[in-house]
């Protein structure tokens, strides 16, 4: 199983290089793209065939998740091309703005749900955000959890439980207010767990890598780099 980090800032991009949150899994020749926030669709494009795309995991609803998939419905509509969209149902009008459209196929998702993907499955567990979040579990050659956006919540154990490597919401400094885990969130689940965490979302002022460094279990999100699991 690989996992390519596509883009890993939030809430907005780095300047001249980074872009918001997306990442590819390729299990077998099976592809998952998760999240498609700003400036992420042009990087996508570089690292696949968007034909071969035919499944997308939405973790929720904010702009720096979803903002590509607006230009990619022009893609789409160009490639004559219709993906799978996995997400929950959500009654607000950015649900309606970002996802009625043909070339998208909904699939609504919540915790009872199990979609097969080829080589993968997918299960779901909600987490603690300013909007409804879910994390995906995918089980395949490796087993892989992607939080989404979170603090630390009760479903937090299983992720780690179920898999053995975790893409996190876990990078933001000690103190920090907003509803994301902290580099000391981090450090305190790679020590009692003892799986990998990539730690991912950074905000584009502080970089976690210095003050993770000495910790095992870790590793900070690189962009453009493909992860084999
Ligand atoms: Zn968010």
């Amino acid at each position: 199983m690989e996992l390519t980090v596509i883009g890993k800032y939030g809430p907005y991009g780095k300047e001249k290089n980074g872009c918001a949150s997306c990442y590819l899994v390729k299990n077998d020749e099976d592809l998952l793209v998760m999240d498609m926030g700003s400036g992420t669709l042009s990087r996508l494009m570089g690292f696949v065939d968007i034909k071969k795309v035919k499944d997308i995991f939405i973790s929720h609803l904010h702009y720096d998740h979803t903002s590509d998939l607006l230009p990619f419905r022009y893609l789409l509509e160009d490639l004559n091309h219709k993906v799978n969209i996995y997400t929950h149902k959500e009654d607000s009008a950015w649900y309606g703005i970002l996802f009625n459209h043909p070339n998208f196929n909904i699939i609504n998702i919540d915790e009872n749900t199990e979609i097969t993907l080829g080589s993968m499955t997918l299960n779901f567990l909600e987490m603690k955000h300013t909007v409804t979040d879910y994390a995906v579990i995918i089980k395949g050659e490796k087993t892989l959890c992607y939080t989404g956006d979170t603090l630390y919540n009760d479903n937090i154990p299983l992720c780690f439980e179920e898999c053995s490597t975790v893409l996190a919401d876990c990078s933001k400094p000690e103190g920090f207010k907003g509803p994301h885990m902290n580099i000391n969130d981090a450090k305190a689940l790679a020590n009692k767990y003892k799986k990998n965490i990539i730690a991912t979302h950074l905000s584009v002022d502080y970089d976690p890598t210095e003050a993770l460094k000495e910790q095992e279990n870790i590793t900070v999100a690189e962009e453009m780099k493909t992860y084999i699991l």
